[in-house]
């Protein structure tokens, strides 16, 4: 058991985003926090190691941060002033196809456009009414989807778009490259893209990614949360690491408890105590499919093919749009696809300080069915040489990362589920139950705080912030 000299204020299990997110939150108000992480090392999934090549530097798990930027409470903090700084590509997202051309995604939409051609006014349409007033709009967007939102016309216009799927959304393009280019993102969703509101995720990244760009944090995305728990120990706040919390038992006195971890953990650790309901609906908590990460050293960069893909932050390997949704129906149905969905990321080309000489860091995952325990690495390398012919040639060294390699790093990520969580209709809805408040758990003053939480998976902290507004107003009427 922890010493923490007498009853906290508050504990917060899970040092990811999220987790410190709610700490900074309490903290700034005045209280004492303690995070109790399991884990050796702080940050769940915004870690970054030399995985490779001394030197070289590799994110574990995100690398890209659209959302990190968009964040209301991540811009509420001087992170700035605790080591984090934003690098920027100068593409942000190129989608390679086979003839040589590609989908490219750049900040300015007009400039996006332009490059789509016949395509542009089509983007335009789609994107300027989300971009226009995009900080009210985060607001609303990174929060629970059932209530009733601070921007009720922007949200609408929002929810027209988003709501639809993502194979119904790409009619308007007439281009394999706009399609393409959308249907990547809209991937993210890990869902078959004919299922409604596949276009949701698609349509944040976009506007947060033309408002903000898509940059990542110099020195690896651990920059993030090490700002974080720089800033919580400036306030007085406390980080255990090696702490995991598996019952009541591993927690020290505390007048409010948030769980930066699966609904399912909570369940094991208050048991009883639950109301029967949270309880099933903890229990009853579904999860994604999988995904297999492999992560090169790169001697000269990737010889792309295509040239804006050289010189992007972010490049979506699957090709078009209906191979793309062909290969999410497959592994989401349990099945593997002869070519999976595969995102990359460059953070050289933002980040110098990433690489060793000539050598780069390259962020690759493919996207499997859950718990698949079959040979990856081989799979990934022929999508990036499809559209990198001799790319095999110019890698210095490799590692791997298999569902459950992921699930083992850290228990939020069962079956190798990187989002904490399928992203069904239900779950998209209602994190993690449809009816009540979604961070209350039931039990006075105990919070679920993670991405299983609204607005859900990615690094924006907000899942939980909005947490900690429910356990400050606990304490304050405590
Ligand atoms: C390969 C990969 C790529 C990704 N790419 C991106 C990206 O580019 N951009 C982006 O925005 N997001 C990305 N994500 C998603 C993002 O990392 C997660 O959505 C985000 O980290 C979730 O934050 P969280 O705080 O809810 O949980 P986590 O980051 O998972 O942190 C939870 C923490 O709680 C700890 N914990 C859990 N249970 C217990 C317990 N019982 N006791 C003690 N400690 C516990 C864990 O060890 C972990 O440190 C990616 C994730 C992965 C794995």
């Amino acid at each position: 058991m922890v010493d923490t000299g007498g009853v906290l204020d508050a504990v917060v299990v899970g040092s990811g985003p999220n987790g410190l997110a709610a700490a900074v939150a309490l903290a700034r108000a005045g209280h004492s926090v303690t995070v109790l992480e399991g884990a050796d090392t702080i940050g769940g999934g915004t870690r970054s190691e030399e995985l490779t090549v001394p030197g070289v530097i590799h994110d574990l798990c995100s690398a890209v941060h659209p959302f990190g930027l968009a964040s209301p409470f991540f811009a509420s903090l001087p992170l700035e002033e605790h080591g984090l700084v934003w690098r920027y590509p100068e593409i942000d997202l190129a989608h390679p196809l086979d003839d040589g051309s590609a989908g490219v995604m750049v900040r300015s939409l007009e400039e996006t456009c332009a490059g789509l051609g016949v395509d542009g006014p089509a983007w335009r349409r789609a994107f300027a009414p989300v971009v226009d007033g995009f900080a009210d709009l985060a607001d609303d967007i990174l929060g629970p989807v059932l209530r009733w939102p601070a921007h009720p016309v922007r949200m609408a216009r929002f929810g027209l778009r988003g709501g639809l799927p993502a194979s119904l959304f790409v009619r308007r393009f007439r281009t394999p490259q706009a399609k393409a280019l959308f249907g990547g993102s809209a991937a993210h969703v890990f869902r078959p893209l004919d299922r409604p509101a596949t276009a949701s995720v698609a349509m944040m990244l976009f506007a947060a990614g033309h408002v903000h760009g898509w940059p990542v944090a110099e020195g690896g995305s651990a920059s993030i949360t090490h700002a974080l728990a720089s800033l919580l120990r400036s306030l007085g706040g406390t980080i255990v690491t090696g702490h995991p919390v598996t019952s009541r038992a591993d927690l020290p006195a505390a007048r409010v408890t948030l769980y930066d971890t699966g609904p399912g953990a909570v369940a094991d650790i208050l048991g009883e105590e639950l109301p029967g309901g949270t309880r099933r609906a903890y229990r009853r908590w579904k999860y994604g499919p999988g995904s297999f990460k492999v992560d090169l050293a790169v001697r000269g960069g990737i010889p792309w093919t295509n040239e804006a893909a050289r010189r992007a932050g972010t490049v979506h390997l699957g090709g078009t749009f209906e191979e793309i949704a062909e290969a999410e129906a497959a592994v989401c149905a349990g099945r593997m696809p002869e070519r999976p969905f595969v995102l990359l990321a460059q953070q050289s080309l933002a980040d110098p300080t990433r690489a060793v000489g000539d050598v780069h860091p390259v962020w690759a995952y493919a996207h499997v069915p859950a718990r698949w325990s079959g040979p990856g690495e081989q799979i990934v390398l022929d999508q990036i040489e499809r559209f990198a012919p001799g790319v095999r040639e110019r890698i210095v060294a490799t590692a791997v990362r298999d569902p459950a390699g992921f699930a083992a790093d850290n228990p939020n990520y069962v079956g190798g589920d990187i989002a904490g969580g399928a992203n069904n209709l239900t779950q998209l809805v209602g994190r993690p139950k449809i009816l009540g408040d979604p961070y209350a758990t039931g039990v006075p003053g105990h919070y679920l705080c993670s991405s299983a939480t609204p607005p859900g998976a990615g690094v924006h902290g907000m899942c939980g912030y909005r947490a900690a507004a429910r356990a400050l107003t606990y304490l304050g009427a405590g």
